[in-house]
Parts: C-alpha cells; sequence; structure tokens
C-alpha cells in the first residue's frame, strides 16, 4: 500500500507529465497520460479529479485538457460516417432498390458515436465529463451557425457530380452537429439522474441542444430539397431510354424522406432530441 504522501508525489509526477504535453501542443498525448494515470490510480478516479488537476494544471492548462478530452476522435470510425451496413455500401440492395437506410449514399452515420466522430462519453473521466459536455456543446453551436448562414450548393457552374458530392457533404455535416447535440441530451440527462445538482445545467443542454437542433433539421430538409431538384433535372437532361428505375426510385425516397418527421427509419435520425414532439 503507497503512503499518503506516495500518492500525492504520484499525483504531482503526473500532473507535471500532462502539463509538460500540453506546453509542448501535444493535446492527444497528455489525454493518454491522464487515462493511463488513471488507469494505474496515481490520480483520483472519483469527483474530486476536476478540483485535483486544476490545482495542480491550472485554469489555462486545464481547459486545455478538456478541449483535448473533447476533440478525442471516435476511434470506429472517421468523421462520423461508417460504411451502410443495410446496404454493404452499395447504396442499394440486390434488386437494385435504394437503400431506405442511408438513402443510397452507401455512407451512414456511425452507430459508436452516433455519428459525432468523437470519442463516446464513457470515454471520459466521470469528474470531467460535464466540462467536456460543454465544450462540445459551445464548438456544436458554433458549428451550427456557420452551417445555418452557408448558402446551400447550387447547380450553377457545377457538374452534377461534384454538386451531388457537396450536398452529399453538407447532409452528413449537419447530421454529425446533431450527433454531437444529441450525446450531449443523453449525457446530460443521465449524469443529472444520480447528481441532482446537476438538474439546472441539464435541462439548460437539453433546451439549448433542441432549439439548434430544430434549426439544424429545417435546414437539412432544404438541402435535401436542392438534391431532389438537381437530381430531377439530372433525369430531365438524360435520355428517357437511358433513366433507370432505380434512380427514379431514390428520387422518390428523397422526396419523401424530407417530409417524414425526425427523418424516422434512416440515418438522419436523432430521436433523442424529440425533434417530432416540437412544435414548429
Ligand atoms: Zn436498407
Ligand atoms: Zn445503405
Ligand atoms: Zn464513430
Amino acid at each position: 500500500m503507497e503512503s499518503e504522501s506516495g500518492w500525492e508525489a504520484q499525483q504531482a509526477a503526473a500532473a507535471k507529465r500532462i502539463s509538460a504535453a500540453l506546453q509542448k501542443g501535444r493535446g492527444t498525448g497528455a489525454v493518454r497520460i491522464l487515462l493511463q494515470a488513471l488507469e494505474r490510480n496515481e490520480l483520483p478516479s472519483n469527483g474530486e479529479l476536476w478540483d485535483r488537476l486544476r490545482a495542480r494544471l491550472g485554469a489555462s492548462a486545464s481547459k486545455k485538457l478538456i478541449a483535448a478530452l473533447a476533440s478525442m476522435p471516435c476511434f470506429y470510425c472517421k468523421s462520423g460516417v461508417q460504411r451502410c451496413e443495410h446496404c454493404d455500401g452499395d447504396g442499394c440492395h440486390s434488386d437494385a432498390s435504394p437503400c431506405g437506410y442511408c438513402l443510397g449514399f452507401g455512407i451512414a452515420s456511425c452507430d459508436f458515436c452516433n455519428g459525432s466522430g468523437r470519442a463516446t462519453y464513457t470515454v471520459v473521466p466521470s469528474s470531467l465529463r460535464m466540462h467536456v459536455l460543454e465544450h462540445r456543446m459551445q464548438q456544436a453551436l458554433k458549428e451550427a451557425n456557420q452551417l445555418l448562414k452557408a448558402a446551400i450548393p447550387t447547380a450553377a457552374g457545377r457538374t452534377i457530380k461534384i454538386v451531388r458530392r457537396d450536398l452529399a457533404g453538407r447532409l452528413f455535416q449537419i447530421d454529425r452537429v446533431m450527433g454531437v447535440l444529441e450525446n450531449a441530451v443523453t449525457s446530460a440527462r443521465e449524469a443529472s439522474r444520480s447528481r441532482k445538482e446537476l438538474r439546472k445545467f441539464a435541462a439548460r443542454v437539453i433546451r439549448v441542444a433542441r432549439r439548434v437542433a430544430l434549426k439544424l433539421d429545417a435546414r437539412m430538409r432544404q438541402v435535401l430539397k436542392q438534391l431532389v431538384q438537381v437530381e430531377r433535372s439530372a433525369v430531365a437532361t438524360t435520355k428517357s431510354t437511358a433513366v433507370k428505375p432505380p434512380v427514379l426510385a431514390r428520387i422518390d425516397l428523397l422526396h419523401s424522406i424530407r417530409k417524414r418527421r425526425g427523418f424516422h427509419g434512416c440515418t438522419f435520425q436523432h430521436p433523442f432530441l424529440k425533434l417530432g414532439s416540437i412544435r414548429r
């Protein structure tokens, strides 16, 4: 058994290593050191961790550590997307009908991180979790504002291939932010269940997240509308004999999903944001 002062020395040493990594701008390294130190019981894993770290690292470095934890990527996917498991990435089924889950894109939001592209909250030490959540929320709100301001890509002066790619990219960008918001809602709600003092905080997170998500949801439907228009005009300019029934089926699918409440049943659904139940 380590003596009390021995443990203090271990904590100081771990904090020093974390601090050194942060000073060199190595956020990922600092996170790795933190998680290793926790695993080896060199730092308290209970609610004291945040206070201890802040006391040892100082306000600015502990903020940096939170930022590094917040940006930790999901180890399973790339930027929140993975190959669609429903169609094996083909975008359609063996009968050539479009995949209703990925809407023919062939990619879908990652099941592991809920499309957020970030490490799940379970990876974050519990006493730092709400700080990381707050940081991720702020980032998500910034990104949401940018996405709401950005013009929807149009066909003007571009090839169909590029417009298609840009519109799909925009949809999955919006979906990623929705994933971050949804994870924040779930995690804040869960934390407030065991810690009553977090109830107000959680209520605010849920309120803000849903309000922004509602706007993003509307934006997503506008982008889908644009995609339908682009695909329709592509069909219109193609010789009618060359237009294949699956292409038309996909356009119908995109058109119908645009009107579906909460994007239920497809990759863009985020049931925990409960957008279907908010009055528009
Ligand atoms: Zn399917
Ligand atoms: Zn699919
Ligand atoms: Zn992921």
